[in-house]
């Protein structure tokens, strides 16, 4: 999947899907997303929570953080529907430049109102996404969006009734993530090299299943991870999307833990 590489080296992709039957964890987990997309501060933190953008998007006021939603009609009776033409100007406002920050951030929400035709109209966005823009589905019911979108959007499952992970999948979170922050690549390497050894493929898709969990959780401020910064979280993150991808063609699992391996670890100089 493509990434999108912001002032100081944030990665972001250019797509997201938000699925939670809870709002309130939605809307958090988006905000986090729009907020690192416009977020202007000097720091590798992103979003800072301090800027002046960070600011306005607590506020609710960024201009570049843009929300789609169903309208209302004349009384005042919310549409069924998120109707294509609402698509296509947001596909519009998406080419043109950002007025204040770096990024531009586009907020659907309730994505599974979109009807057949913008969803259609979606895609094409997401085909051909513009520099800097980050594009956020917040749903409740992310099986109503066509399988087209949901293979070209990184889906972040923010249910908070999602099955908890036993102590011995959390063990082996922690200390998988626990290299990363230290950045030690040859602890790393030693340690993908003796997982590799010692498991098999169902193995390998629950533990980059249970990493994803545990790092969305941090990412939505349900489970703290101090250790660990914003940005590496997202690097984490876009890694295990590539591996899932790579174990859905069969992948062996030497090469997964090879490339997690080599991957997780940022060295200034986010790749796409
Ligand atoms: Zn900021």
């Amino acid at each position: 999947m493509e990434a999108l590489t912001f002032g100081t080296g944030k990665i972001l992709s250019h797509a997201y899907i938000v699925a939670s039957q809870s709002e309130a964890a939605r809307n958090q987990a988006v905000l986090e997303i729009a907020g690192a997309a416009v977020c202007s501060g000097a720091g590798a933190l992103k979003p800072c929570g301090l800027c002046r953008d960070c600011r306005k998007v607590k506020a609710g006021v960024h201009p570049d953080i843009i929300q789609v939603r169903r309208e209302t009609d004349d009384k005042g009776k919310q549409k069924r529907e998120i109707r294509v033409d609402q698509i296509r100007e947001m596909i519009g406002q998406a080419q043109i430049m950002p007025n204040e920050a770096d990024g531009k951030a586009f907020i659907v929400q309730e994505a599974e109102t979109m009807n057949p035709s913008a969803q259609n109209a979606l895609l094409k966005l997401l085909e051909e996404p513009p520099g800097g823009v980050v594009l956020i589905l917040s749903t409740a019911a992310p099986a109503m969006l066509l399988p087209t979108i949901r293979s070209r959007c990184i889906e972040l499952n923010v249910n908070q009734d999602a099955p908890a992970l036993s102590d011995e999948q959390r063990q082996e979170v922690v200390e998988y993530l626990k290299y990363v922050s230290t950045g030690r690549k040859s602890e790393l390497l030693r340690w993908c090299n003796e997982k590799a050894a010692h498991t098999d493929t169902a193995g390998t898709i629950e533990f980059v299943k249970s990493v994803k969990t545990i790092v969305t959780d941090v990412l939505c401020g349900r489970e703290p991870f101090c250790d660990l910064k914003r940005e590496q979280l997202w690097l984490v993150l876009t890694l295990l999307e590539r591996c899932e991808e790579a174990l859905s063609v069969n992948t062996g699992i030497k090469h997964i833990f090879g490339l997690i391996a080599v991957k997780s670890i940022g060295d200034g100089a986010p790749e796409k």
